[in-house]
């Protein structure tokens, strides 16, 4: 790799030739503040925050797209910088709504705190305040353009995922982020992934709160409360009480939830476990008929939207599994309430999901059971934050609690639903055990893990060779896709996360810095701590949970059953959506905005 030598200062390094002078500073421990910058997503010089004093140049210069040079020489720190950075925080705060301490993002603000750290007690300029109606027509995102710094990160995090639902209209002081001709984010592809809220560093984004919903149920003396938790909530759940990323708080979540007055707590895990059951005995299926090949897994919502939005032609391809959260919600409207002796219409589900999409999913009219809904309430991760904060619960002095029976117990395999290729690795290692006929000592498939944007491998069992993928993100199963339909590959079973990395890195996860992200890898973290509650369970296969063993002796009888079709499984449509000409118009405005 060639070097450079550069100078910042008063510091002397070599550092690789293609870095930019943050990159150059940040290897040296030297901070530069940032606001439109996000590591790997955007990298666009718009907010001027940044702003650094390069020896030879002209101006200041913005640190984070100006590259290196040997023999350059940089100061971050002059008064005229420090004055120009500030100025620029004062005229994005002269446009900002600035209703702070009620707003969803007080304290956890990049603007915020750039405000805090340049010492600003006073804006010097009048901006031009048009004030702009909130979308809240989404099920699950809310915009509010009065709160966005224009900095684009939104922007360029969805068109990573290639859906190119938003993009910069108008110019000037009229600029704004949305969908094309100023639309409703309803009115658009977007597939509900919340990837531009975990990207955005102010409140102009966030999700559609069920929290008010949720506590009226909870009030309601007439209404059984059960709530469930997917597995990638407890991996992140801690960092909003101010644990590392990467910290496991699963005992210490159950017991907030059973402070906050649930009826029951429930593990969506159980249900991943039960996904397995189902989709494992569906590829065997489908590999014995002949197809349609390739499987491809359906629990992200994210994807199967983009999935009937970009890709129809794979439609038929995709498992007629429900997602996890949606099968316990239907076990739980009807087997628990048979065991309870509760009628389904007084049961109140809540799920709590890292997922935004998940929102939108509990409204598709598939999902319905007997005319009513199996899941009533999503809250993301960072909800749950905020109603545990709301009811005053000390968390981090809670003892560790379990899950109640009979929907609590679960496996390792489930656990690593939570993050990319974890889907895959838990199908694995019940289908080699079905195929082989017996309890395989292998239990680990490292060859699926890592968090690689598109992975393939070669599995053979008993002599049965499966070709198998991963994709992460849709911007990466698009790739995959496209590979599949121009004929250049071929798999039997595929698996996809609308989000990269997997449900760790989902849109209601806790909302990580900037500056935090340049030096923490958060979705391997996140990762780590999945596999770590994969490897401390007593039992890492599905097909071996005594609950999941249990449920199909009393009530499902065996996997793919007519009740198990009619309870755990869904068919999904050719949809004619936003497709063709609105995406082509989405995906110029969002291509101009770059
Ligand atoms: S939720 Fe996902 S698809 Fe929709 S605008 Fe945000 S990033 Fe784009
Ligand atoms: S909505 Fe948020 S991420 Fe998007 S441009 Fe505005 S402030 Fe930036
Ligand atoms: S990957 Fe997980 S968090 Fe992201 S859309 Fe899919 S289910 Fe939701």
């Amino acid at each position: 790799m060639e070097m450079v030598k550069v100078t910042i200062d008063g510091i002397t390094k070599e550092v690789p030739k293609g870095y930019t002078v943050l990159e150059a500073a940040h290897s040296m421990n030297i901070h530069i503040p940032t606001l439109c910058y996000l590591k790997d997503i955007n990298k666009i010089g718009a907010c001027r925050v940044c702003l650094v004093e390069i020896e030879g140049a002209k101006g200041l210069q913005t640190s984070c797209v100006y590259p290196v040079s040997d023999g350059m020489v940089v100061r971050t720190n002059t008064a005229r910088v420090r004055k120009a950075r500030k100025y620029n925080v004062e005229l994005i705060l002269s446009a900002h709504d600035r209703s702070c301490l009620t707003c969803i993002r007080n304290k956890n603000c990049e603007l915020q705190t750039l405000a805090e750290e340049f010492n600003v007690d006073e804006i010097h300029f009048d901006g031009d305040n048009i004030h702009y109606p909130i979308d809240d027509l989404s099920p699950s995102i809310v915009r509010d353009p009065n709160k966005c710094v224009l900095c684009r990160r939104c922007i360029a995090a969805c068109n990573e995922q290639t859906v190119y639902a938003i993009g910069i209209n108008n110019r000037g002081f009229r600029s704004i982020i949305s969908p094309v001709f100023g639309r409703s984010l309803n009115e658009s592809p977007c597939i509900n992934c919340g990837q531009c809220i975990i990207s955005c560093p102010t409140g102009a984004l966030r999700e559609k709160s069920s929290i008010e919903k949720v506590w009226d149920a909870l009030n309601d003396p007439d209404t059984h409360v059960v709530v469930q938790t997917a597995p990638a909530v407890r991996a992140a759940l801690g960092e909003e009480f101010g644990y590392p990323i990467g910290t496991l708080v699963t005992g210490k979540m159950v017991a907030a939830l059973k402070r906050l007055g649930f009826d029951r707590v429930f593990d969506t895990d159980f249900a991943a476990d039960l996904t397995i059951m189902e989709e494992g005995n569906e590829l065997l299926k489908r590999l014995e008929n002949g197809g349609p090949l390739p499987l491809i897994t359906s629990c992200s919502p994210g994807w199967v939207k983009f999935c009937e939005e970009y890709y129809p032609e794979f439609i038929e391809n995709l498992s007629t599994c429900k997602s996890p959260h949606m099968m316990l919600g239907a076990i739980i409207k009807t087997y628990y309430a048979q065991k309870a002796g509760i009628e389904p219409e007084k049961i109140f589900v809540v799920s709590v999901m890292p997922c935004t999409a998940k929102k939108y999913e509990i409204e598709r009219p598939e999902m319905a059971l007997y005319g009513i809904k199996t899941v009533d309430a999503v809250l993301t991760t960072r909800e749950l934050a905020r109603m545990i904060k709301e009811a005053n619960i000390k968390f981090t002095s809670l003892p560790d609690e379990d899950f109640d029976d009979p929907l609590g117990e679960s496996t390792g395999a489930s656990v690593i639903f939570g993050v990319t290729g974890g889907v895959m690795e838990a199908a694995l290692r019940t289908v080699a055990d079905i195929v082989e006929g017996k309890d395989l000592d292998k239990i680990d498939y490292q060859q699926v893990r890592g968090l690689d944007g598109v992975r393939e491998s070669l599995v053979t069992i008993n002599g049965m060779e499966i070709k198998i993928a991963i994709a992460n993100g849709t911007g990466n199963a698009r790739k995959l896709l496209d590979a599949i339909k121009s004929g250049e590959t071929f798999y039997h079973f595929i698996e996809i996360m609308g989000c990269p990395g997997g449900c760790i890195n989902g849109g209601g996860q806790p909302i990580v810095p900037s500056r935090i992200k340049m030096d923490l890898d958060v979705k391997a973290l996140r990762a780590k701590a999945i596999y770590e509650e994969d490897a401390q369970k007593a039992i890492r296969k599905s097909h071996k949970n005594p609950q999941i063993i249990k449920i199909y002796e009393e009530f499902l009888k065996e996997p793919l059953s007519e009740r198990s079709h009619h309870l755990l499984h869904t068919e999904y449509e050719r949809k004619e959506l936003y497709s063709s000409k609105n995406n082509k118009e989405n995906k110029k405005s969002a291509t101009a905005a770059k």
